[in-house]
């Protein structure tokens, strides 16, 4: 998608602080991070949101999920963190492309906000 800012920084035109990179998924710190350890995890293809899962493209999540504890490991975030996917505008979510927020290195509340 020519106009999504997460496909801009899977193709390398918009500049962001790479974490992990493969052939499929990318993670990258969130720009606006609202703890000390704060990025995303986005398959490299357009998946808009959690409601475009499907058969065909699960495995990319199942690769995220797979890949999120080896990242927060290199981080040293392992002894708790949170993984937050917003689905929809009523969610917050603010960019369509799918995308999970690793949070770490404070205390979380539950339930969120
Ligand atoms: P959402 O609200 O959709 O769940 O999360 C979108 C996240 O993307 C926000 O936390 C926001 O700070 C982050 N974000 C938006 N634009 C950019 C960008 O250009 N670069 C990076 N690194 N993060 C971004
Ligand atoms: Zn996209």
């Amino acid at each position: 998608m020519t106009d999504c800012v997460f496909c801009k920084i899977i193709s390398k035109n918009i500049p962001a602080q790479i974490l992990y990179d493969d052939e499929n998924i990318l993670a990258f710190k969130d720009l606006n991070p609202v703890s000390p350890v704060h990025f995303l995890v986005v398959p490299k293809i357009h998946i808009a949101d959690t409601d475009e899962i499907n058969d065909k493209n699960k495995h990319l999540i199942a690769e995220i999920f797979k890949t999120i504890p080896l990242i927060c490991r290199n981080l040293r975030i392992s002894n708790g963190y949170r993984v937050v996917n917003n689905c929809g505008e009523k969610a917050g979510q603010t960019v369509p492309h799918i995308h999970f927020h690793v949070l770490g290195g404070r205390n979380f509340k539950w339930p969120p906000g």
